[in-house]
């Protein structure tokens, strides 16, 4: 399926989510354009899609020649290089007033009619959105990590947000051969309102002695048919973005979304997980 409204997606950010939204939308067929403040986060952003694009040729799961699609791919550190999308797709950090002044730019340099898409996991697209004269064009498509594996997007609607914003996010994530469900914008959404706890209540019971890291993984992929246990998951997600989701949701929802200490005092001494190469597990 090909959207054909959206011919060019822009990306903001090039981190473990831009870079991955970047390159499924180029295997997809798109043209891409994927932004970062600075070059070398760039080059890094390309360096990940090199390396996700070589294990999925390697298992002959790509639909074309990886250089194809890697061709597709324009890097830049330049807002204004972001004009010609008919989409744009904001994956950057996880901060409000960096999202905002994010949206800020993009209301200035695309047209009015251009879809503008958070990739957020907690904060609010109302929030987003509040500031900018048309709102109604902004929306959550919340890919999960790694999104060129992961099948499911989940789209957040705002305050503002209208019907063909969100019938529109449908079928461009569609076009991804992704597939979708809806949530209200309320803290978390569906995915990290219910995860958030589910992680913590791991951790704490790893940290009260319940059982070893490696039987409460165990307990939970072969007792509950997860593909993860909450430790695995956690390392992998990286326990710096758990512990600033589980704030997020604490500060919304109150005392039954209290971080556990344990994810506190990991990220403290700077052991976030597989990208640092230890979280509750150890990583080559
Ligand atoms: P990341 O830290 O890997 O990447 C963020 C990138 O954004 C960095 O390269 C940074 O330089 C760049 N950036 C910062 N300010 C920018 C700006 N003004 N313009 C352009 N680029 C800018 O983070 P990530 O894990 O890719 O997360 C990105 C977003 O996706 C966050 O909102 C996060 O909550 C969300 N998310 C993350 C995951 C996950 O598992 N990591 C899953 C779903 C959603």
């Amino acid at each position: 399926m090909v959207c054909d409204r959206i011919e060019r997606i822009g990306v903001v950010g090039a981190g473990t989510m831009g870079s991955g939204i970047a390159q499924v939308a180029a295997t997809r067929g798109y043209d891409v354009v994927m932004r970062d403040i600075e070059t070398e986060f760039v080059e890094s952003g390309f360096e990940t899609i090199d390396d996700s694009l070589g294990r999925l040729e390697s298992r002959d799961a790509l639909p074309e020649d990886p250089r194809t699609i890697r061709e597709r791919i324009e890097g830049t550190t330049v807002v204004e290089d972001l004009a010609d999308c008919d989409l744009v797709v904001e994956a950057a950090l996880e901060d409000l007033d960096v999202k905002k002044d994010v949206f800020a730019d993009l209301e200035r340099v695309c047209d009015e009619d251009v879809l503008l898409a958070t990739n957020t996991s907690t904060i609010s697209i109302t929030s987003i959105a509040g500031d900018l004269d048309r709102p109604e064009r902004v929306i959550g498509l919340h890919f999960m990590n790694p999104v060129p594996i992961m099948e499911g997007v989940e789209i957040v609607v705002g305050e503002k947000t209208t019907d063909e914003a969100t019938a529109l996010a449908h079928d461009i994530a569609a076009a991804l051969e992704k597939t979708t469900w809806e949530s209200d914008d309320k803290p978390g959404f569906v995915t990290n309102r219910i995860l958030m706890p589910w992680i913590n209540e791991g951790i704490r019971a790893y940290d009260e002695g319940v059982a070893t890291r490696e039987d409460i993984d165990a307990g939970m992929e072969l007792g509950t048919n997860v593909p993860m246990g909450p430790l695995t998951l956690a390392d992998h997600i990286g326990l710096d973005v758990c512990l600033h989701a589980s704030e997020t949701l604490h500060e919304e929802l109150g005392d039954r979304y209290k971080p556990a200490y344990l994810l506190k005092r990991k990220v403290e001494a700077g052991d976030l997980g597989k990208k640092t190469g230890v979280g509750f597990y150890e990583y080559e």
